[in-house]
């Protein structure tokens, strides 16, 4: 018994869950079970949606295991790695008791379920340096052990700061809260980042879990594909709490296609058009006057810093061009996030940005 499910919530660790007609192990070839309609719906070519799908499809879980480099038994698949996180803070969380750790700025979803589970939140600010925004270790392991902390949230590449974090450095944070809390890897642009993956720290670490997507490089965010990495024995206890079907079958057959050798060979292209697409972004907008700073990104997108973030918005948006405003975040009150785009689409960000600050001028 890996020591990470001490870590568990004590009234979910021998919880069951709900029992699915699809997880009970039967054979036969009348399906009478599941209370399913024998009759397929007209507008399912295929007739694959008649039957409530596998909680966790084989082919797919094999599939996402090979590509993120783990044994399946360590994988969950769920709806997008949103309800991963989700699911996380619920299992690991007692309500008003157990807390979250997280770096602001950064990713609003972790705040968000533990909010919504009544879960403290410890705020451990990012550090704006010369090489951009990057987490404090040492405050994070001091503030993770000094409270109730049982998730610590690193974003690696960060949304939306940019900056990913060494290997070395969350292998040194999880020994350092082994038995106390689990750190979690938010890996949803790790395509993108010339940073190898944390699942290989895995085999050291069991206190450490990845989580990956489908949404990003791999351009299927309407699918809803997320995987957790972990310890094998916390995804089981994982899956028990999780939703009883959690992965529809037209998603995870399209994920699969998303997936073929073809399919991955194409992506790799689009990863790496938009790696020289960010540096030719950068390198544009760091010369345009107004613009005060651009900072290194490990993801697709770009943090950029102005001299009036409000009329740059405001101008991109005349242009029809809509980035993501900042300007609400903790020490980003000047500063946009600007996903890479297509070359046309980023040529006409910097288009606007350059007339709109030539009037201003
Ligand atoms: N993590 C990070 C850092 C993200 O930016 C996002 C999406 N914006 C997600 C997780 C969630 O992605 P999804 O649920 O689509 O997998």
């Amino acid at each position: 018994m890996s020591g990470i499910l001490d870590l568990v919530r004590e009234d979910l660790r021998g919880f069951a869950g709900y029992s699915s007609a699809r997880s009970a192990t039967a054979t036969g070839d009348a399906w009478l079970n599941a209370n399913e309609s024998p009759w397929a719906n007209p507008a399912d070519g295929k007739g694959t949606s008649r039957r409530y799908p596998d909680p966790q499809p084989r082919a797919l879980r094999a599939r996402l295991a090979g590509l993120y480099g783990c044994d399946p038994s360590q994988l969950l698949v769920g709806r997008g790695s949103d309800e991963a996180i989700d699911l996380l803070v619920r299992v690991f969380c007692r309500a008003g008791r157990d807390a979250v750790l997280v770096t602001p700025p950064v990713f609003g979803m972790y705040a968000v379920c533990a909010r919504l589970q009544d879960a403290l939140l410890v705020e451990v600010p990012l550090v704006d340096g010369e090489s951009g925004f990057a987490p404090d270790f040492a405050a994070i392991a001091e503030a993770a052990l000094s409270t109730e902390t049982r998730l610590v949230f690193l974003c690696s590449p960060a949304n939306p700061t940019g900056g990913a974090i060494a290997l070395a450095d969350i292998a040194a944070l999880a020994r350092k809260l082994a038995g106390r809390a689990l750190v979690v890897v938010d890996e949803a642009y790790g395509e993108f980042s010339d940073m190898p993956s944390a699942v290989s720290l895995l085999a050291e670490s069991s206190n450490l879990a990845v989580l990956r997507t489908l949404s990003k490089a791999h351009a299927l965010a309407a699918a809803r594909i997320g995987s957790l990495v972990a310890d094998a024995a916390l995804i089981r206890i994982l899956r028990r709490c999780q939703a009883p079907y959690p992965v529809p079958t037209p998603s995870a057959e399209l994920a699969l296609a998303g997936l073929s050798g073809a399919a991955l060979a194409r992506t790799r292209e689009h990863v790496a058009l938009a790696k020289s697409e960010r540096s030719r972004l950068q390198r544009m907008l760091a010369v345009l006057p107004g613009v005060i700073r651009v900072y290194p990104s490990q993801g697709n997108y770009l943090l950029v810093r102005f001299g009036d973030a409000g009329a740059a918005f405001a101008a991109l948006l005349a242009a029809g061009v809509v980035v993501r405003d900042q300007r609400a975040a903790p020490q980003l009150d000047d500063a946009l996030r600007i996903s890479i785009g297509a070359p046309q689409e980023n040529d006409r960000a910097v288009a606007a940005l350059a007339s709109a600050m030539a009037t201003a001028a």
